[in-house]
């Protein structure tokens, strides 16, 4: 499979190439040049079908050429073992054609694990056979970070650098990513706020010399080995209640518009959707745009559902691609109005295009707990804030077909939220509980590029071996 920019600037990639830079030269996103399709006869063997299994055949068109059939299937053997769940991503019932689908059974109880224990594979095997290694600098806001340090732990060739806000996180998410031990791994505790972070890690990414001489590599959700994890579990579910034959409605609590797209894409390969559904919280940029044509910026308004709290969702400028027929120079003058001016206007074809695939709906903090609170009481079911926006969402949606809501964090990883509405916190799994008992290693710093820059290049590895 060969990839292109969504800026149209860029030269044509490899899955290698692709996996490894994150985003392309010209700033744009990558995209393949074209969708693999999934018969229907495939679609309905899945239900029978071990998930690492799935997520094999879901890969391999997208790395064909690149990773060999064999490796790919013990990668992803390997990524899907450590799953707390046999089934790795369970359904489970909540009335009369609702379901939820649990995407939190992974080492750090958020779903971005399914994503990230696939990529750190993947780079780690790409890097062997060229003989190479890189340095992952990721700026979090909380989930990211824990799941990157659980999955690139150890790893032979890969330094991960994380960021994070210090003093502005849980502490169930900072001792995920403090509590590791490994030599690869590097927490800083950044003297600002999340917008520090994430500046600080572009800014790293915007020095050429840097960039070539610790190889940094981008694991943030633009990554295409991440949507491309994602897509398996969209298939499977939809197995499971009855797909190819019956189409199946989604609803999927939205940030970065990572998670919601690869339910895009498995629709692409053939998956019948009844309906996709963006869920924000009351940062609704999404929603907003859905229904006015225009992606407008506003200020980040900070919910009980943190992951979500996003104005700029990355992952739209992929559909914006794919809606304005591949126009790289569309992409581009869209992107550079949002910079400069904090919004753009998506002409009436493209529009069309989106809401022909999607609808989106938006929770507010009342409505998040009112659908917390519910589903509780009708299903004995405890969710967490951002499942319980998308609850919210999915609670007004009609639907013929299965409706399934993602479920996308454990409700222990924000006891304070959820308390708050039902009143007792969540019981805490052992593996949360053990955390606690463990010592934390981080270096505290100073939201100084130069200060991050030094401090990267006296401790990861790419930068030794070249010196
Ligand atoms: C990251 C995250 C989301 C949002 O996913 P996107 O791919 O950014 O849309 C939702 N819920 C939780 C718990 C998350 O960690």
């Amino acid at each position: 499979m060969r990839y292109v920019s969504t800026r149209g600037r860029a030269a044509e990639a490899g899955f290698g190439d692709v996996l490894l830079t994150g985003l392309a030269p010209d700033g744009g996103l990558y995209v393949p040049v074209s969708w693999p399709s999934i018969t229907p006869q495939r679609i309905a063997a899945f239900s029978s079908t071990p998930y690492a299994d799935v997520a094999t055949e879901i890969a391999a068109p997208f790395c064909e050429g690149e990773i060999e059939p064999e490796t790919l299937r013990r990668i992803c053997s390997e990524a899907y073992a450590g799953f707390r769940h046999p089934a790795v991503t369970p359904l489970v019932q909540l009335g009369t054609n609702r379901w939820l689908l649990e995407l939190f059974h992974g080492p750090t109880y958020a779903f971005k694990d399914l994503a990230m224990q696939l990529l750190s594979r993947l780079m780690d095997h790409v890097l062997a056979e060229r003989d190479e290694r890189a340095t992952i600098v990721v700026a979090t806001s909380g989930d990211t970070g824990g799941s990157a340090v659980e999955a690139f732990r150890g790893a032979d060739r890969i330094d991960l650098f994380v960021l994070f806000p210090n003093g502005r996180i849980s502490e169930v998410q900072r001792r995920q990513m403090t509590t590791a031990g490994d030599a690869n791994v590097h927490t800083l505790a950044v003297d600002g706020s999340f917008d520090d972070c994430q500046a600080l890690v572009k800014a790293l990414f915007a020095k050429p010399a840097l960039r070539d001489e610790v190889s940094l590599a981008a694991v943030n959700s633009i990554n295409w080995a991440r949507i491309v994890a994602q897509v398996t579990y969209y298939f499977v579910a939809a197995a499971a209640l009855g797909a190819p034959a019956r189409a199946t409605a989604f609803c999927v609590p939205t940030g970065n518009f990572g998670d919601i797209y690869a339910g895009h894409v498995a629709s692409r390969m053939g998956l019948p959707l009844e309906q996709l559904a963006i869920a924000t919280n009351s940062n609704d940029i999404l929603a907003r745009t859905l229904e006015s044509g225009r992606y407008e910026v506003r200020d980040v308004v900070p919910t009980t559902s943190p992951s979500m709290d996003i104005q700029i969702s990355s992952n739209f400028e992929r559909l914006l691609w794919e809606a304005s027929k591949g126009d790289g120079e569309a992409v581009s003058t869209a992107m550079e109005r949002l910079k400069q001016s904090g919004a753009f206007d998506i002409d009436g074809p493209a529009l069309a295009a989106i809401k022909q695939d999607f609808t989106a709906g938006s929770a507010d903090e009342a409505a998040m707990a009112e659908a917390l609170s519910r589903t509780l009481d009708d299903a004995g079911y405890l969710a967490d804030p951002h499942t319980a926006v998308a609850l919210s969402v999915a609670g007004r949606m009609r639907s013929e077909a299965p409706l399934v809501t993602l479920a996308t964090a454990h409700p222990a990883k924000f006891p304070d939220a959820v308390e708050s509405v039902v009143g007792y916190p969540p019981e805490r799994p052992a593996a949360l509980a053990a955390l606690f008992d463990r010592e934390e290693l981080f270096t505290e710093i100073a939201a100084d590029v130069g200060a991050v820059e030094r401090h990267i290049m006296d401790h990861a590895r790419a930068a030794r071996m070249e010196a």
